[in-house]
């Protein structure tokens, strides 16, 4: 934009400060008209951060859900992984709910989706492999949310917690790997291994870091 010189006054002082009193207040004050508030930039941030809590909520239940079916079904060293896996959506939940908390929002307690139950060995890592991918793919837009309102640290908690979902992925996806290739002969393998996580279990994560 050019700028152009005020008409000089005369008699009487400028006033910079009040809108509509020069050219240059003016185009400062559209400026501000177009821009969001601090409120609606915070609410837009809870929103994300309370919608991908949901999504913790629900994949917590149903991993909980995988590992008590796996430990069923006796594969031991699976159920202890999934157990891991379910503890680091607990800790992603507790993140962001304490986040909320920090924007003066109201952490959700309603999960996103329903858990699905009742999926055999075969079901169950193709499921849980989309799901962390689909994890991946949402917070991802949920960071660019965060992003655009100016919320940095929203986005590198969006950041760390995309990191654990995307070892989540390899894992899950390994898994699916091995079962379509190798079938009963990996499973026999599995079956009957220990399912034991441990006195106070860490999460897989943290746990696979060691
Ligand atoms: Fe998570
Ligand atoms: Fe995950």
């Amino acid at each position: 934009m050019i700028a152009v010189r005020p008409a000089p006054r005369q008699g009487r002082p400028r006033r910079y400060l009040k809108p509509g009193n020069g050219r240059r207040v003016v185009a400062d004050t559209q400026g501000v008209e177009n821009m969001a508030t601090k409120e609606e930039r915070r609410a837009k941030v809870v929103e994300v951060l309370n919608k991908a809590r949901a999504m913790e909520l629900q994949a917590i239940h149903q991993y909980m859900s995988h590992h008590y079916a796996l430990d069923d079904m006796d594969y031991g060293e699976l159920a202890a992984k999934m157990k891991l896996i379910a503890i680091d959506e607990m800790r992603h939940a507790e993140s962001f709910a304490e986040r909320i908390k920090e924007l003066g929002g109201e952490p959700t307690v309603t999960k996103a989706e329903p858990v699905v139950t009742g999926q055999n060995i075969r079901e169950i890592y193709p499921h849980d492999t989309e799901e962390e991918d689909v994890t991946i793919d949402t917070y991802n837009q949920f960071l660019l949310v965060c992003r655009d309102n100016g919320d940095s640290v929203s986005v590198k908690l969006f950041e760390q917690i995309i990191e654990d979902e995307q070892a989540h992925y390899n894992y899950f996806d390994a898994i699916r790997d091995h079962i379509e290739n190798l079938g009963d002969t990996y499973l026999s393998r599995i079956a009957g291994t220990p399912s034991s996580t441990g006195l106070a279990p860490q999460g897989f994560v943290i746990t696979n870091q060691e």
